[in-house]
């Protein structure tokens, strides 16, 4: 065979995905509206209360309580309003170090910011692609100092107070070691759980290891409310003091306007929870479908030779929301010649985020080296994981 009859990596690797993808146009992840949205969403417009007052949100939060396993759940504007949110209702002041894995959505490190707390960027494993336990018990033993109490940055002498573990691409990290770790240390815990709704570490889901766990319903997330989010705690009196704070801290009050607190305006509206309602009821219909998809692209990108698909961890199970592709470690592939080529064809593939710690933003934040990062992000491709692309 001639050089240039000769398969192209990424010829071979766009082949695979338009088997899947079929002659589709979908973004990364778009959402599939099967059951009661155009009903819920009427009723909402019909009943006139699309705000905050009406059912519907009291109706998507205690199904989304009880999917979880929570005692009770808190809607939000949109993920990263609800983690800013939980940030502050743990304690989380001005002036605080906040750990958080330098392998994530911005809204991660954007949530601490906004709270007035500094990131701390950590690595993560390559196993889990989330913060690894034992290696940030190592990290906070060697550059952490305990001082009356409080655990302090030996070089920039700021407290750290709470860790921010993300749950990649919906396959759990051992959100459970960490709380261990971070109970020794006196630290609080507040889960990154956006991507992971219908993930599981045995049967315990995500978002509850922790003292709050924080989900999000973006278009692009594995249900949609338009945009939304929630917090779930197992604490009942922490997430009524987050509701508190969601709605202005109101006292509620036949007419009186009194407030207690300074207080955020980040409740989901009912029009939102209406089609969130709809959503949740095909949410294990959904996550089936995903893993559909995940068998799908592994039958034919399988016996490519120079990558693996991203496959959920022994005794986890991930709800498949982006499906992956990993470059297998030093393969003379580029990842950017196989998204050109799926681009190119308008397959939308996308690379994982930069490494947070390397933004312009972040970048005079503390950091541990993070090469695990930034291997990952140099070696997968984010495919497209429209539920629907699972076939009927
Ligand atoms: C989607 C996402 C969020 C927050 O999302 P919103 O778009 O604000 O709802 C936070 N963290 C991670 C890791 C995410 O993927």
């Amino acid at each position: 065979m001639t050089s240039s009859a000769r398969k192209s990596p990424a010829r071979e690797f766009l082949r695979s995905v338009e088997t899947v993808v079929g002659g589709k146009t979908l973004g990364l992840h778009e959402p599939v509206f099967a059951g009661n949205e155009q009903k819920y969403v009427s009723e909402c417009i019909e009943s006139g209360m699309v705000s905050s007052v009406g059912s519907f949100v009291g109706r998507f939060e205690s199904g989304l309580a009880d999917f979880v396993g929570s005692p009770t759940a808190v809607a939000a504007v949109n993920g990263t309003s609800a983690l800013h949110l939980a940030l502050v209702a743990v304690g989380v002041k001005p002036g605080d170090e906040v750990i958080v894995p330098a392998l994530s959505f911005v809204a991660t490190a954007s949530a601490v910011a906004l709270a007035g707390a500094v990131p701390h960027f950590v690595d993560v494993s390559d196993e889990t692609w989330g913060i690894d336990p034992d290696n940030l018990k190592t990290y906070l033993e060697t550059k952490f100092r305990s001082d009356g109490g409080r655990l302090v940055n030996g070089d920039t002498d700021r407290p750290v107070t709470a860790i921010v573990p993300m749950h990649t691409l919906g396959h759990p990290c051992d959100a459970a070691g960490i709380r261990e770790v971070a109970n020794q240390f006196g630290l609080v815990l507040v889960e990154d759980a956006a991507e992971s709704l219908g993930s599981y570490v045995d049967d315990v889901h995500t978002g509850l290891a922790g003292h709050a766990g924080v989900f999000s319903f973006n278009g692009n997330k594995t249900i949609t409310t338009g945009g939304g989010g929630a917090i779930v705690s197992t604490d009942t009196d922490l997430a009524h003091r987050m509701r508190h704070l969601s709605t202005t801290a109101k006292i509620p009050h036949p007419f009186e306007f009194n407030h207690d607190a300074v207080g955020y305006n980040y409740r989901m509206p009912g029009i939102n929870a209406a089609l969130g309602l709809a959503q949740l009821e095909q949410l294990p219909q959904i996550l089936e479908q995903q893993r559909a998809l995940y068998l799908r692209y592994r039958e034919v990108l399988d016996g490519i030779g120079f990558g693996t698909l991203r496959q959920e961890n022994p005794g986890t199970r991930s709800n498949y929301w982006l499906q992956a592709f990993v470059l297998d470690s030093g393969s003379r592939v580029v990842r950017d010649d196989l998204i050109a080529a799926c681009l190119e064809s308008g397959i939308s593939v996308r690379p994982l985020w930069k490494p947070l710690n390397t933004l312009s933003p972040y970048a005079g934040c503390p950091s541990a080296e993070t090469p695990v990062a930034n291997d990952l992000y140099s070696r997968v491709v984010c495919l497209p994981s429209s539920a629907s692309l699972a076939g009927a």
